[in-house]
């Protein structure tokens, strides 16, 4: 049995493609999206989990590859560097999840990974680029 997160890259030819529907119906895997940026005509992005057996999560990742999709391991979700952040609580305000938070009357920033849903808003947010996600190549 594997469980594996995964950011898949779609080049804007094959954001149409139906990827899902074929991990479940092909390879019998269990798809679970953490996150979507699919726009049409543009490079796509989609982070979700697989779950499935391991001869069919291995065929699974030939297929996307064979698609033309570009297929990264999400290894750790989100870390934090905590020695670029400058406290400047940007990211607590944003995160929906509470997994950043600003201690009062410290006015310092503690992050709780376990929290973490990777919605990527902290990244986009951090001026100190404190906030980053972490990959590597699936195979
Ligand atoms: S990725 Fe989203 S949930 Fe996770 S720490 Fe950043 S803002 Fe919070
Ligand atoms: S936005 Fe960046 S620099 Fe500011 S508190 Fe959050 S992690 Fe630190």
């Amino acid at each position: 049995m594997v469980k594996q997160k995964l950011v898949l890259r779609f080049p804007s030819t094959l954001v149409e493609q139906p990827v899902i529907y074929h991990l479940v119906k092909d390879y019998d895997l269990m798809v679970n999206i953490l996150r979507a940026d699919i726009n049409p005509k543009k490079e796509g992005r989609l982070m979700l989990e697989l779950s499935g057996g391991e001869a069919d999560y291995r065929r699974a990742l030939d297929w996307l590859q064979a698609q033309g999709l570009t297929v990264m391991n999400l290894k750790q979700q989100i870390t934090w560097n905590e020695g670029r952040c400058t406290h400047c609580g940007a990211c607590s305000v944003i995160c929906p999840s509470g997994a950043l938070i600003l201690s009062r009357p410290e006015m310092t920033v503690h992050f709780d990974e376990a929290k973490c849903v990777v919605c990527e808003l902290c990244l986009k947010a951090c001026p100190a680029r404190a906030m980053e996600t972490l990959l590597e190549n699936a195979k």
